[in-house]
């Protein structure tokens, strides 16, 4: 099992469904959560969260 040290290398998933970002950390969750998931939290709201992986805890 190998740590992982550099969390900005792992892909980043959307906890609301799944997505993977394949691009540099979260690039692309604005527009990805502003069409998909606004509904359940407005982005401003959720990227502090997600930025900080609390989301959902
Ligand atoms: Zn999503």
């Amino acid at each position: 099992m190998t740590e992982q040290k550099h969390p900005q290398k792992q892909p980043k998933v959307c906890p609301e469904c799944g997505h993977v970002f394949q691009g540099n950390g979260w690039d692309g969750i604005d527009a990805h959560w502003r069409a998909r998931h606004d509904d359940v939290m407005p982005y401003e709201e959720a990227w502090p969260l997600l930025k900080a992986e609390t989301y959902g805890n």
